[in-house]
């Protein structure tokens, strides 16, 4: 969604929100939420899963989304230290995200962030200043 040509045309109405509320995380083009609904139908034609596995999953992503879009961190200091706080994503890190608009592109893990190198370099220390 940060290609240059979605991003104008489709992301550009996510990130009107530069401070987000958890309103932000259904706040989005309609091409967007196809994308993002058409993921489920995908996984649900491909892989055998339990009815109640699928509404566990968007629960869960519906919790997850709104704690990303919060602007409030609700983990605590350590948990960068923590082995999970490595590779969880974090309220701070998507705030960071709709405020500077690259880097920390990830929703529920950093790892990709971290692989491919796109993780703000300051993520940590404005996640410790935020707490
Ligand atoms: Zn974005
Ligand atoms: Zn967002």
């Amino acid at each position: 969604m940060h290609h240059p040509k979605l991003y104008r045309f489709v992301h550009l109405v996510h990130h009107q929100s530069r401070n987000p509320s958890p309103w932000a995380a259904f706040a989005f083009h309609p091409l967007e939420a196809v994308v993002e609904a058409g993921i489920v139908f995908v996984i649900a034609f491909i892989l055998p899963f339990h009815g109640t596995a699928l509404l566990a999953f968007l629960i869960f992503m519906t919790f997850y989304n709104a704690y990303g879009h919060l602007g409030y961190e609700l983990y605590s200091k350590n948990f960068l230290r923590s082995a999970l706080g490595r590779w969880v994503n974090t309220s701070v890190a998507h705030n960071h995200h709709h405020e500077k608009f690259n880097g920390n592109y990830g929703l529920y893990f950093l790892f990709w962030d971290r692989w491919m190198g796109t993780l703000r370099e300051d993520y940590d220390a404005v996640f410790v200043e935020q707490k």
